[in-house]
């Protein structure tokens, strides 16, 4: 088994050399943010990719905020899917993978509406990547707010029906449920997905009301992590932890040490 731990974004202002600094700190990954929009050239994606090769850092990248797949406006679900998809490409040439996103908003549509619009655009999607031949594979994420689609049992049955894969983000699932995580439960349900082999996650300590997320937060016990490794371990369970808190390598290194103290060897 293994557990692969690194930051969401690069320690350091470049990109390519965020990968070398990764490596140095003794961590294992490293999820590239186009937080804000796709801004990296192909060829620069092929330099990092060829540097992650060389430091042995696993890369997967974040797809932009500003995705609706559900919107009641079409071009803004063109746009989103634009977006995803120039996040693809340059995962491609960084030999990245998965691309993670928040797939939607409810908006006034029922959770069961939106999924088969969500669905629909998925398998779109899919197909486009296989047209263009890119290696990479799409991971929808657990949402921390109740407005935005994507439950834990929402994405594991569309990741059943249309072959994705999922991020699960502990710290939206605890927020989403007010302050409660049953480790045990989200891996009982998640071994039932047989192409999902190698689990991408991400971590991060979270602030919350009653709509469910409001910040991310350093890692402290909210949710805590500690009994998280601890069932992983119990499980053999492969498993990339890509930390999200506002001191992201740091955390990762807190969240190596735990690791540890409970027996694995990195
Ligand atoms: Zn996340």
């Amino acid at each position: 088994m293994k557990i692969l731990l690194g930051p969401a974004g690069s320690p350091t202002d470049s990109t390519l050399e965020g990968v070398s600094e990764v490596k140095k700190l003794g961590l294992q990954a490293m999820e590239v943010e186009f937080t804000y929009g796709v801004r990296m050239s192909n060829t620069l994606a092929k330099k990092v990719g060829e540097r992650a090769i060389t430091e042995k850092i696993k890369l997967s990248v974040h797809a932009p905020y500003w995705i609706n797949l559900n919107s009641t406006d079409a071009k803004k679900i063109k746009q989103s899917k634009q977006r995803i998809l120039a996040s693809c490409e340059r995962a491609h040439y960084m030999g990245a993978s998965p691309v993670v996103f928040h797939a939607a908003f409810y908006g006034k549509k029922a959770p069961d509406e939106t999924y088969d619009v969500v669905a629909e655009q998925i398998r779109d999607m899919q197909s486009y990547i296989k047209k263009k031949g890119w290696d990479v594979k799409l991971a929808p994420e657990t949402t921390g707010k109740i407005s935005q689609f994507g439950t834990l049992d929402e994405l594991i049955k569309l990741a059943k029906e249309t072959k994705c894969l999922l991020c699960v983000d502990f710290a939206h699932l605890y927020a989403r449920n007010q302050g409660k995580i049953d480790y045990k439960k989200i891996f009982d349900k998640l071994c039932k997905l047989k192409h999902l082999k190698h689990l991408h996650s991400h971590f991060s300590g979270i602030e919350y009301g009653p709509k469910g997320e409001k910040n991310h937060m350093i890692m402290d016990s909210n949710p805590p992590f500690k009994p998280l490794a601890r069932e992983i371990l119990k499980r053999k369970q492969n498993i990339t932890i890509i930390c999200e808190s506002p001191v992201t390598w740091q955390d990762s290194m807190r969240m190596k040490a735990i690791c540890q103290e409970l027996g694995y060897s990195f």
